[in-house]
């Protein structure tokens, strides 16, 4: 395995072995601006066979297809209409995954076995380099082992995936953190199956309306059809058990975040209330959204080494990103959550 480090500059020679393993099945691991992505040639059945398996993913769980042009996007795909068009105008690129009408190109390995291809664009340097270069989509999924925290750090990756990929682009810690949104529009309306940077505030700001697909801020019970196979599988999981507090009133949450904790259990809440709680074992997510965004994953992996035997975690109000840090923290504690 090679490690490239991009985080100045592209180095065109590296460039040049990257596409060359691309084309020769293999699969790399590059930054975007949500988290790193496991990537390979999207056209190419063999290739995408061995990211399933360096990910031990659910072979129902289809992945993303990333282009880095709107020729290369419509290529992939069928029948759009005009509310798709405008959420690609506006949305792209950026943090924004779009359910298409797959065209023949795209294999039914890439979109396990589905009629619908999940495409995004992403807005970072490394990432549309490696596409235009190559020429071609490539498939990725998060870059992290099925079920465990995504991957935004190169340390973290190259823990975890280093032996099973050809090479581990670093463009340094991931911007936002989060994975991006992914919307499917149903009857003309877009609706959200997985919460990211574009909010649904920014979406309805563009075409005027937009859902939130009920499982978002929920579990799915075992018999339940949903509109994205990912919403059934374990995600973003630490080993070690976790607990999200989400009690709004600020005194009551503190009183009882106090109360569970001891030696053996960590916390990890935002830097303003430090002071305010009793025990060591207190790790700061930073000030804001955006912060506790960009650092939540790398900050539970570090943490899931240290033999706590629980992770105590502070929620944040469901509004803006904060839906998709509620989205993902709900599902790390394997919705064990602490309500008013
Ligand atoms: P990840 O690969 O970790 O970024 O996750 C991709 C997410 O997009 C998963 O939740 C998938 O289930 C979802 N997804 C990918 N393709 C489709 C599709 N064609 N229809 C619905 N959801 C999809
Ligand atoms: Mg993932």
């Amino acid at each position: 395995m090679k490690i490239y480090d991009w985080k100045q500059t592209i180095n065109k020679d590296e460039l040049n072995n990257v596409v060359n393993a691309l084309y020769n099945s293999n699969i790399i691991v590059f930054p975007t601006e949500t988290v790193y992505g496991i990537g390979c040639d999207a056209f190419n059945d063999e290739a995408v066979k061995k990211i399933f398996e360096a990910k031990g993913r659910p072979s129902d769980n289809p992945l993303i297809v990333h282009v880095s042009n709107i020729s290369m996007l419509k290529r992939c795909i069928k029948n759009i209409s005009s509310i798709e068009e405008k959420l690609i105008d506006s949305f792209m690129p950026g943090p924004f995954t779009l359910i298409l009408q797959k065209s023949e190109i795209i294999p039914h390995s890439v979109t396990a076995g589905l009629d619908t291809v999940a495409i995004r664009m992403p807005n970072n340097n490394i990432a549309k380099e490696i596409i235009e270069s190559f020429g071609k989509p490539i498939a990725a999924p998060s870059a992290n082992i099925s079920g465990r925290p995504s991957g935004t750090r190169i340390a973290d990756i190259k823990e975890e995936l280093g032996d099973k990929v050809y090479a581990l682009i670093d463009g340094g810690n991931t911007k936002i953190g989060l994975e991006s949104t992914v919307v499917k529009v149903i009857n003309n309306i877009p609706v959200i199956l997985r919460p990211g940077a574009v909010t649904p505030e920014d979406i309805k700001n563009v075409v005027g309306r937009v859902e939130l697909d009920k499982h978002i801020l929920a579990e799915v019970s075992t018999n339940e059809v949903v509109e994205s196979p990912g919403m059934k599988h374990k995600h973003y999981s630490p080993e070690t058990k976790c607990i999200l507090i989400n009690i709004e009133n600020e005194r009551k949450k503190i009183e009882k975040i106090n109360s569970m904790l001891k030696d053996n259990v960590a916390f990890v809440g935002f830097e303003k209330n430090r002071k305010k709680i009793n025990s060591n074992n207190f790790y700061s997510m930073g000030e804001t959204v955006e912060d506790a965004s960009q650092n939540i994953f790398s900050l539970l992996r570090k943490i899931d080494k240290l033999d706590y035997d629980l992770i105590i975690i502070e929620g944040v109000k469901a509004q803006g990103l904060g839906i998709a840090l509620m989205n993902r923290l709900i599902r790390t504690c394997a919705y064990n959550v602490i309500e008013n």
